[in-house]
Formats: C-alpha cells, sequence, structure tokens
C-alpha cells in the first residue's frame, strides 16, 4: 500500500523552519486488521473444541448408568481436550512470534543442534506412523537466533511431513550451505499440495481439502508459525509440491561464522 504519512509532531525551529515528524499510518491500521483478524478467526477456531467439550461432559453425564459409553465418551472428551491444549498453545506461540520486535534468546545456534532436536521431537509420531525420518547433508553450520523457536519451525515441517506421508514412506531432512544461507529441506513423498493451496497454506487457519478430510487433528496453524519464526530470524520458506508426489519446503536463513572453538563446516555423507 502506498504509505499515508500524518504530523505527529510540528516543532517550530524558526521563522523560516518548521519540523514535522511523520507517520505511515498504512503500516499502522495493516498492523491492527491482521490482529482484528486474529482474534476472529481464533474465536471461531476455538468454538468447535469448545462446543465438543461441553457436549461431550454432557453425555458422559446422561450415560451415567452406562460403563462402556462412558469411556467412549470419556476418551473423546480427553481428545478434544488435547486437542484444544495444543490450539491454544499454538495460538498463544503465534501471537507472540507476531508481537514481539525482537527475539529474546538470541546466540549463535548450530543447525545440527536445531536438526537434532526437532528429529527427537517427532520421533514418536514418526514411529508410530511407519514412517522413517532420513537426515544427510552438512554438518558444523551456524545461524543467528533463538534455538528454541528454530527447533519447533523445523519440527512444525515433520509434523506436517509425517502426517501426510503413507505409512512405509520416508521423510527426508538435508542441510545444504548455498552461498551466505543455509536450506534446512524436510521432503515428503505424501500427498502433496495442489497449486492453488500452495501460497494458502501459509495463512493462519488454512487447511487444503485433502487435509481435512484426511486428518481431523490438525490446527491449520503449523505453518503460519514456521512463516513468522523463520521471517523473524531474517530467513524465508519456499515450497515445492506436486499432489501425489509430495513436498518439499526449505527454511532459508542466514549463514554466520562458526563460534572460534568449533571445527569448520565439514560435508557429510548423503
Ligand atoms: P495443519 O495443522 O492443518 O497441518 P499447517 O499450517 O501445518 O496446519 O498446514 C496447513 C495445511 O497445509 C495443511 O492442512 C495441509 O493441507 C497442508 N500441508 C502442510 N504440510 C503438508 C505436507 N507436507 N504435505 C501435504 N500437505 C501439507
Amino acid at each position: 500500500a502506498e504509505p499515508r504519512l500524518v504530523v505527529v509532531r510540528a516543532t517550530r525551529l524558526s521563522a523560516r523552519l518548521t519540523l514535522l515528524v511523520l507517520r505511515d499510518i498504512t503500516e499502522r491500521e495493516r498492523v491492527e486488521q491482521m490482529r482484528r483478524d486474529f482474534v476472529a478467526n481464533t474465536s471461531h477456531e476455538l468454538k468447535t473444541p469448545v462446543g465438543a467439550v461441553s457436549l461431550l461432559a454432557e453425555a458422559i453425564e446422561s450415560a451415567a448408568d452406562d460403563p462402556d459409553q462412558v469411556r467412549n465418551f470419556a476418551g473423546r472428551l480427553s481428545a478434544e481436550a488435547a486437542r484444544l491444549a495444543q490450539l491454544t498453545s499454538r495460538i498463544m506461540n503465534l501471537s507472540r512470534l507476531q508481537a514481539a520486535d525482537e527475539l529474546n534468546d538470541e546466540r549463535d545456534v548450530a543447525v545440527d543442534e536445531v536438526v537434532t532436536s526437532a528429529i527427537e521431537a517427532h520421533a514418536i509420531q514418526a514411529g508410530s506412523s511407519g514412517v522413517e525420518l532420513v537426515r544427510g547433508g552438512e554438518r558444523g553450520l551456524f545461524v543467528r537466533g533463538d534455538a528454541q523457536i528454530l527447533s519447533e519451525a523445523v519440527g512444525n515441517l515433520m509434523a506436517n511431513a509425517i502426517a501426510y506421508s503413507p505409512s512405509g514412506s520416508s521423510v527426508g531432512i538435508g542441510v545444504k550451505a548455498v552461498g551466505e544461507i543455509v536450506e534446512i529441506a524436510v521432503t515428503d513423498r505424501g500427498i502433496g499440495i495442489a497449486e492453488a493451496d500452495q501460497e494458502r497454506v501459509f495463512e493462519r487457519f488454512y487447511r487444503a481439502d485433502q487435509a481435512r478430510s484426511r486428518r481431523t487433528g490438525g490446527t491449520g496453524l503449523g505453518l503460519a508459525i514456521v512463516k513468522h519464526a523463520i521471517q523473524r530470524h531474517g530467513g524465508e520458506v519456499r515450497l515445492w509440491s506436486r499432489p501425489g508426489r509430495g513436498s518439499t519446503f526449505t527454511i532459508r536463513l542466514p549463514l554466520v561464522e562458526p563460534p572460534a572453538d568449533q571445527p569448520r563446516p565439514t560435508r557429510a555423507r548423503k
């Protein structure tokens, strides 16, 4: 949008000179609009699981004489509660990422450490989905940032790659330096994403149709979190995908020099 400048302060310096302080209000309006959308979307998304929780609680009350039914409803109730917990924690993560101007725990971070912790966090999901995580690429590369936020971003990509892949397939995690950039690529051979959806999947709460019908577990927030987390680190996320063939999400971040006490980067066996 074209900047719209308003005068915030005018100070008369001399008879012929006035100092004006201007502010671009389109940017402020945009941020304010984003905040309003976020609150509206969020309330909408919370309504479904909250409604389900109270319906299931009622169902348990009225089925009190039937232990099998009570067990059944209680199981579903705890699944809905878990989903609600995941949703609220993701909403909080996202709004924190959107609100803060600065990362509060910034240091030189080994990409190896980021990838290792993301893999550890998703080993169980991979195991129970019958998907193998295959790690490859270069070692000893460093970026500047918040290790936890970066691991969560890589982890969200892994979680999706596993969730949208068939059992028996593998998900690749590759690291590569390209000039001043490190690329962390997560590749699956899963359902893929239709071209029309490829831009939109990074929007909050957007889920492609295949995903809706395939899996009820998702929140539609994972990729929005990845995008904001990586942008906050001065990087970007790219997507390549073909329906039926699979997807590759690539996180690109500025490289920094390894700290003095670290070995130089090495090219690991593929
Ligand atoms: P969700 O919780 O629904 O997975 P995300 O924001 O992580 O939310 O992803 C948004 C949508 O993008 C998903 O619902 C799905 O349609 C699509 N998507 C994300 N990752 C993949 C993938 N690896 N393969 C196929 N579709 C994907």
